[in-house]
């Protein structure tokens, strides 16, 4: 069998955690590779706006980029390949990826999360026809059309912001009567005059070959009704994307999210979790950020530890 590629560390996420995993363990002095995936994408490349990282201003998907050539700046090497399983073997982490194996002395998991749906009929049929989770990435084809936002979280009132400034008609549907968005987010939302249809939650999404209308149910009056619009954009949260832990044997909590302490380190040793797949209290990309910094560092340790005990 072909030798795999060794690493001391290798992470596996190129998310806010991710990327910074690789800046601060390529400025320990680590051989380090960080994985990026399509399936699940970072959320914060999909994010069109970012007020609240301090010091910087401006989309999502520059950020992340300058995160990591940052990174590849200090040495850590780049991987555009999905890692589909990791192993124990011998001391040492074995990383499967679509490209080949890699093995590595420690892991940090970056992997954040993927979006939720909403399990309605309609809403995998006409994916890609009307039904998207990122505004981003498929608002343009909605520009002066009439759109739906269906959630009331901070992801929810972005898309729908930026939704109103590319030109859609746009409405947010929530199934409450109070927004779950942070107050600066709601304000925005309501500077524009962008209409909420309260209380209501979709139950259908109708059209002959693209999406045409969306069957609401209003929870407070309990009656069914029809809204016209061209497209559903869905933000009703993410689940985090641990899968890959599992055969590890790392612990996760009920809601499948990695279970770390202060130092980002799992039940497992030599493998740490950062950013928005950890059991945190706060999905943000400073936080994730956070959790990278000191997931290299346990990491680090981890693998000096390691040198002294051989
Ligand atoms: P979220 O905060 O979990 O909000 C999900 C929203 O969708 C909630 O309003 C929820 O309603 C609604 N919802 C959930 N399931 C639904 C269903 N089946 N039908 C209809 N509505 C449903 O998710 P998120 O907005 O994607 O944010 C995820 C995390 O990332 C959060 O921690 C958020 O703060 C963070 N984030 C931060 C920023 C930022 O600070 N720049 C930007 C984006 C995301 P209820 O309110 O009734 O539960």
């Amino acid at each position: 069998m072909e030798e795999e590629e060794s690493y001391d560390l290798i992470i596996v996420g190129a998310g806010p955690a991710g990327a910074t995993s690789a800046i601060y363990g390529a400025r320990y002095g680590l051989k380090v590779a960080f994985f990026e995936s399509v399936d699940p994408i970072s959320q914060l490349t999909l994010t069109p706006t970012i007020e609240n990282f301090p010091g910087y201003e401006g989309n999502g998907f520059e950020l992340i980029q300058k995160m990591k050539e940052q990174a590849e700046r200090f040495g850590a090497i780049h991987k555009f390949e999905n890692v589909n399983d990791i192993k124990r073997e011998s001391g040492k982490f074995l990383i499967y990826s679509d490209n080949g194996v890699y093995s590595a002395k420690a892991v940090i998991i970056a992997t954040g999360g993927k979006h939720k749906e909403l399990g309605i009929p309609g809403e995998k049929e006409f994916v890609g026809r009307g039904v998207s989770y990122c505004a981003t990435c498929d608002g343009n084809f909605f520009r002066g059309k009439k759109v739906l936002v269906i959630g009331g979280g901070n992801t929810a009132v972005e898309e729908a912001i930026y939704l109103k400034e590319i030109g859609c008609d746009v409405s947010l549907v929530h199934r409450r009567d109070e927004l779950r968005a942070d107050k600066a987010y709601q304000n925005e939302l309501f500077k524009r005059d962008i209409p909420v249809i309260w209380n209501s939650i979709p139950i259908r999404i109708e059209g002959e070959n693209v999406v045409e209308k969306v069957v609401l149910f209003n929870r407070v009056k309990e009656e069914e009704f029809k809204v016209d619009t061209s497209a559903v954009f869905i933000a009703v949260g993410i689940t985090p994307a641990t899968d890959i832990v599992r055969g590890l044997g790392v612990e996760r909590d009920s809601m499948g999210y990695i279970i770390v302490n202060k130092k980002q380190e799992t039940n497992v040793p030599g493998v740490f979790a950062a950013g928005d797949c950890c059991n945190n209290p706060l999905k943000q990309a400073i936080t994730a950020a956070g959790d990278g910094a000191v997931a290299a560092n346990s990491a680090f340790e981890y693998i000096k530890n390691l040198g002294q005990e051989s």
